[in-house]
């Protein structure tokens, strides 16, 4: 990135700093807003080097997912940027912990309370994005930030989507969608998939990873990772397994299930007992998403007048 961008943040209010983190086609900068008087992350997006469907089609669907989203174990949105140079940028609380990825990297397993906290809040933050009829579909690692106060955020909406139902039934989705690492077995088949069973999986292996340290499947080779997934033995290794609960091994076993007609409900995670008192409490309610939200994923034309078109 040349200095054009910088000048153009600073202009903006933006002192750049160092670099938090890369994705396939961004960069992500710290910067201190001075109107915020705090610091930001920006994601320092050049559609001159993404891919065509990634510009065409995810990006778009980030960028207008995003702002509107609503919770706080959801990263906040401040502004999103277009450049005529090709350059998006989008900028977001700044997460101060950095990423689950290279948390538990640093950690190894983690102990058992810290799980319950963080996954928790995973757990709220998909299911107020389920309630409102949309699925991450790349739940992973990287994508859960981590701040001050042992707070999670969830970011990275590129493959979102939402959902359709017909009488009553969810119209599976065809896209494959995430890392294969994360990854349920109906999606490696290239089946049609329900969004919500695939975000259910992938939180399945984030729990694991957290349990343990490391992935639950070995994706370098996908189609054994495929069959080692059918066998459904989650194997736990020694040094973890007279440390964790029965309850935390149960919940896992129940999220990497690979029939989804077994598999665990966002109900039945919500209500199990891994959380303990924790499914009894109130969780500070983001309320229901906007009108426009909803109308923006069912391709209406929104009542702020803009219209959208949904695709896969
Ligand atoms: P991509 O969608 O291209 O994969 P991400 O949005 O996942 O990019 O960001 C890449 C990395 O940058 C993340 O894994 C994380 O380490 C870092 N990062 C992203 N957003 C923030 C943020 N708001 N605060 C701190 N770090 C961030």
């Amino acid at each position: 990135m040349g200095e054009a961008w910088e000048r153009r943040l600073r202009d903006r209010g933006y002192r750049i700093r160092n670099t938090l983190g890369e994705g396939a086609y961004s960069k992500v900068k710290l910067a201190y807003s001075s109107r915020l008087s705090t610091d930001v992350a920006i994601k320092c997006i050049n559609k001159q080097v993404a891919p065509r469907d990634f510009v065409e089609k995810f990006l778009p669907r980030e960028l207008q997912a995003l702002p509107l989203l609503s919770h706080p174990n959801i990263v906040k949105i401040y502004e999103i940027l277009e450049a005529t140079d090709g350059y998006v940028y989008i900028v977001m609380e700044n997460a101060r912990n950095g990423d689950m990825l290279r948390y538990v990297q640093r950690k190894g397993a983690l102990p058992e309370e810290e799980i319950r906290n963080y996954f928790w809040q995973l757990v709220q933050a998909i299911k107020y994005c389920h309630t409102n009829n949309i699925c991450h579909r790349d739940l992973k690692c990287e994508n859960l930030l981590l701040d001050n106060d042992d707070r999670l955020l969830l970011t990275d909406f590129g493959f979102s989507k939402s959902m359709i139902f017909n009488s009553g039934n969810i119209v599976p989705s065809t896209t494959f969608c995430g890392s294969a690492a994360y990854a349920a077995p109906e999606i490696i088949k290239g089946q049609p998939y329900d969004p919500r069973m695939h975000d259910i999986w992938s939180m399945g292996v984030i729990l694991y990873i957290m349990a343990c340290g490391h992935m639950p499947f070995d994706d370098s080779n996908v189609r054994k990772m495929l069959r080692v997934q059918l066998r459904n033995r989650i194997r736990f290794p020694p040094r973890v397994t007279d440390v964790i609960s029965d309850d935390l091994k149960h919940l896992i076993k129940r999220m990497i299930q690979p029939d989804t007609t077994k598999r665990a409900t966002m109900e039945e995670v919500l209500g199990h007992p891994f959380f303990g008192s924790l499914n009894g409490s109130r969780t500070p309610s983001a309320g229901n998403v906007a009108q426009h939200i909803l109308d923006f994923f069912a391709g209406r034309p929104s009542s702020s007048g803009t219209s959208r078109r949904r695709n896969e």
